[in-house]
């Protein structure tokens, strides 16, 4: 059977063990304990597409300011 063990890095809980009871063991943690620094093998884990959207978005505004500001250097150039 695996066991849940408490990660170090991120102190919430990950699993140990022969790796074919993830399942059973990710059921049994409370929602937001678990560790991600490890993969879960036979866990589907959904993913949130609100916080891809985010990113998305904070990228696209990045690369627009840093256009605008290689702009200004060109005027202030010419
Ligand atoms: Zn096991
Ligand atoms: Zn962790």
């Amino acid at each position: 059977m695996c066991y849940r063990v408490e990660c170090k890095k991120c102190g919430n809980y990950g699993w140990g063990g022969c790796g074919e009871h993830t399942a059973t063991l990710y059921a049994s943690i409370d929602k937001g304990k678990h560790c991600m620094c490890r993969p879960w093998p036979g866990v589907v884990i959904p993913k949130a597409s609100t916080s891809t959207t985010t990113t998305t978005t904070t990228t696209t505004e990045a690369a627009a300011t840093t256009g605008n500001a290689i702009l200004l250097l060109l005027h202030q150039y010419i």
